[in-house]
């Protein structure tokens, strides 16, 4: 199973991926998480992510794939993967394909979690008062909503066009997204790996 996860901040893409990782019995990769623990380990690398970070900005495509590749690589050899945040870009998604296709891997779908700005800004404010990630403040939520429908958006019509595309709608309880994409991903061929 290899498949992509596409949401919005707040959208539970991290919940999801894991469920659908624990459930194909392939890793979980969430691009945001590798990213912070690059970030946490310091050193002038981690300090360049930590600030991208911090504004709620997009990491340097050649970073995000520095820090992916050897954990993608590694997992298609293990049967697949669940690819959480990347790709956030067209050119994004165009190296996420090259590198299945050196691997041999093929990208079965990509499920795209949606719900409304106001529901995924609450969630994530919520999440900031329990504690949460320093980028879940005001101003740098507002930034990533905008990002995402500015430079991740695009991916949906790209991946529909490819007939791989898995909308689900967000707002809902857990079970119930989860749910729905599993009924999502039985309604696509997958027969293709
Ligand atoms: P969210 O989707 O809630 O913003 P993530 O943990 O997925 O949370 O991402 C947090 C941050 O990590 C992003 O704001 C961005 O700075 C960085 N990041 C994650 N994935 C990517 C990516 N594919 N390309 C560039 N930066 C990324």
């Amino acid at each position: 199973m290899t498949l992509l996860l596409i949401a919005p901040p707040g959208a539970g893409k991290g919940t999801q991926g894991e469920r659908l990782a624990d459930r194909y019995g392939v890793r979980h990769i969430a691009a945001g998480d590798l990213l912070r623990a690059e970030a946490q380990a310091g050193g002038p690398l981690g300090r360049e992510i930590a600030a991208y970070q911090a504004r709620g900005d997009l990491v340097p495509d050649q970073v995000v794939l520095d820090v992916l590749t050897p954990v993608v690589v590694e997992a298609a050899a293990r049967g697949g993967y669940i690819l959480d945040g990347f790709p956030r870009s067209l050119p994004q998604a165009i190296a996420a394909a090259e590198l299945a296709a050196r691997l041999g891997v093929t990208l079965q779908a990509a499920v795209y979690l949606y719900a409304p700005d106001a529901v995924l800004t609450r969630r994530m404010l919520d999440r900031a008062s329990q504690g949460g990630r320093t980028d879940d403040t005001a101003d740098v939520i507002r930034h990533r909503l905008e990002l995402f429908a500015a430079t991740t958006g695009p991916l949906i019509p790209y991946y529909k066009e490819r007939g791989i595309l898995v909308a689900v709608n967000a707002d809902q309880p857990p079970d119930a997204v989860t749910a729905d994409i599993q009924a999502g991903l039985s309604g696509l061929s997958l027969s293709r790996a």
